[in-house]
């Protein structure tokens, strides 16, 4: 499942140099989550980055886009193997 940010975001840029995956970037008013980028970090770390640095834990699981582990890790490997 990717993850989201909420509108509680203070656009404090620690999210996005973080990701492995360039999934975050800035949206119209507050970051945002390319659901196509984001593993969880699956792949790359044992937990996700953004969360875990976010001050405000504003960035909840995104329900729109349910996947399992194993498609997490897919989507990795897709990535991965496109930066070749
Ligand atoms: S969970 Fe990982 S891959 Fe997804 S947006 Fe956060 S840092 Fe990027
Ligand atoms: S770390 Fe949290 S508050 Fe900071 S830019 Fe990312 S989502 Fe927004």
């Amino acid at each position: 499942m990717a993850l989201k940010i909420t509108s509680e975001c203070i656009n404090c840029d620690v999210c996005e140099p973080a990701c492995p995956n360039q999934a975050i970037s800035m949206g119209p008013q507050y970051y945002q989550i390319d659901p196509a980028r984001c593993t969880e970090c699956v792949g790359h770390f044992d937990e996700p980055q953004c969360v875990a640095l976010c001050p405000v834990d504003c960035i909840p699981k995104d329900d729109s886009h349910p996947e399992s582990e194993s498609e997490l890790l897919a989507k990795y490997r897709r990535l991965t193997a496109a930066e070749g």
